[in-house]
């Protein structure tokens, strides 16, 4: 029998082929660039639970990586007589081992005794949690660990850094003993059953579905999908599946073909994105979306906003996973057709809040319709903003009423068939501007790139080169977000006049 590491079950929980996939043919995996950086965010939090569990630096960290597994075994079971806490203690029973971030001493009755804590990242408590912990205690308890409690701490979003590097607060914990405890005749059922899956020779067969996203975006979905026959339209094309009929029907359906999926299940939008995609013609309600632009006149105004977030923030004021915008990029449409480009963007790797709100006032006019694609991400940056900085509120305010959604119009009134149900800015401008394209951009082509663009341009060992080659980038794909939603505006509009 092989030792199950606690991941390796909850694995199993997520989908039996996963194990089987994990312990197999491990080379199979590809973790996506989101989970690669949950794994780093798991890092910082780690390393900070450390400080906050151990302000004095009193306690033991082990390392099974650098040390062996079984040496981390014996000096976990050692110090178990000690009064320090202890961070990555291990523990190993007849078929599992676990890994404790957090493992405190504790009196109870003039006895010592053992707390422990397991820090995640999230902003609260997830169902894989509790499994978790309970399957976190259940080898401790088994491995001989005199286990008084068991917790989970989990970053409190509503927490305010207040600088200096003082994160007292961060994390919130949530007590989860009495549950975890209660769980030993299942976990015991969960390592027995894990063990027979690792044990068979052959993978099992079990199709994608919604477990290849829940709780963790699996990293052999795309090896998994490659075995299963392959829908030419697939009915994942379809906008907002929320009917539980259509839901019901799809899951009983898996490889679904969207001229498989009977009308009488779809919506008025979903029935026009299955007749056009199937039919290859193009839907563009061109009054319609008249109608809906002609009330804004000129001059507008097209504004999109690049943000980061830090699930420990770095500066003072700001919460765990706020959303802090360094970049915008502006372009302004005159009443006789001229446009013109401003941008912001904040590389210093000081916080960018006042200085992006400050300029945001300062180039949006006082008047006039403010384009955005998705309005609910700039407002609410917006209001976060105005909140923050008291002297800027009102200003800041007014040009979020100024702001008018391109998203809900285009939605309404145009699909093209290379959309594929999207009507994300980047699905819907090949068809009506193919003469721009994100994809030869030089670096930077999205959200997450543009991110990672950042976080690369502050970092301290970052040349002047490399940041002035980032800086490039950054304004070059922002613009385009701005040019872009020009060119729909236009499209939308048939303002043809206008020469842009
Ligand atoms: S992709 Fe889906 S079906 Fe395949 S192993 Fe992962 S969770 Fe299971």
């Amino acid at each position: 029998m092989r030792n199950l590491s606690k991941s390796k079950l909850i694995a199993f929980r997520q989908c039996p082929k996963r194990l089987w996939l994990e312990i197999h043919r491990p080379e199979l995996r590809e973790d996506s660039a989101a989970t690669q950086a949950s794994f780093a965010v798991g890092n910082t939090v780690g390393n900070i639970a450390r400080q906050l569990y151990d302000p004095q630096g009193k306690g033991v960290l082990l390392d099974a990586q650098r040390d062996g597994f079984d040496a981390v075994f014996k000096r976990s079971a050692e110090l178990l007589s000690s009064d320090q806490p202890i961070f990555e203690a291990g523990y190993a029973i007849e078929g599992a081992l676990a890994f404790a971030d957090v493992m405190l001493p504790v009196w109870e009755k003039g006895k010592k005794v053992w707390r422990m804590v397991e820090v995640k990242s999230s902003t609260g408590v997830k169902d894989y949690h509790r499994d978790d912990t309970a399957i976190q205690a259940y080898i401790a308890r088994k491995a001989g660990v005199p286990l008084a409690s068991i917790a989970l701490a989990h970053i409190d979003s509503e927490w305010v850094y207040p600088g200096r590097g003082d994160y007292r607060g961060l994390l919130k914990e949530c007590e989860l003993t009495d549950e975890a405890f209660s769980r030993t005749d299942e976990v015991a059922e969960i390592i027995a059953s894990a063990q027979k899956v690792a044990a068979k020779k052959a993978e099992p067969k079990i199709v994608t579905g919604d477990q290849c996203g829940t709780p963790f975006a699996c990293g052999f979905f795309d090896y998994c999908q490659a075995q299963e026959p392959q829908a030419k339209y697939p009915v994942h094309w379809l906008p907002r599946i929320q009917s539980s009929a259509l839901r019901e029907y799809i899951d009983a359906n898996p490889a679904l073909d969207l001229r498989d999926t009977p009308d009488d299940l779809l919506n008025p939008l979903q029935q026009r994105v299955k007749l056009h995609t199937l039919s290859g013609a193009t839907f563009f309600d061109e009054q319609g979306a008249v109608a809906e632009l002609e009330v804004h006149t000129l001059p507008a105004y097209f504004l999109d906003f690049e943000t980061i977030q830090f699930a420990v923030p770095i500066w003072k004021g700001t919460r765990p996973y706020q959303q802090i915008p360094f970049q915008f990029s502006l372009h302004r449409l005159g009443r006789t057709g001229k446009l013109e480009a401003q941008a912001f963007l904040d590389l210093s790797g000081n916080d960018p809040s006042r200085c992006f709100a400050e300029a945001l006032v300062e180039v949006c006019g006082k008047s006039g319709p403010v384009y955005v694609y998705n309005a609910g991400f700039e407002g609410a940056r917006i209001s976060e903003l105005a909140e923050r900085f008291s002297r800027l509120a009102t200003a800041l305010r007014a040009i979020k009423e100024r702001l008018v959604d391109l998203h809900p119009i285009t939605k309404a009134n145009y699909y093209h068939p290379s959309q594929c149900g999207s009507w994300s800015i980047k699905a819907v401008l090949p068809a009506i501007a193919p003469d721009l394209s994100y994809e030869e951009l030089d670096g930077v082509q999205n959200g997450g790139m543009a991110m990672e663009a950042y976080l690369e341009a502050i970092h301290p060992d970052t040349s002047d080169e490399r940041k002035a080659e980032i800086e490039r980038q950054l304004l070059a794909y922002c613009g385009l977000d701005t040019f872009a939603m020009v060119r729909l505006w236009q499209f939308l509009s048939g303002r043809h006049d206008l020469k842009l």
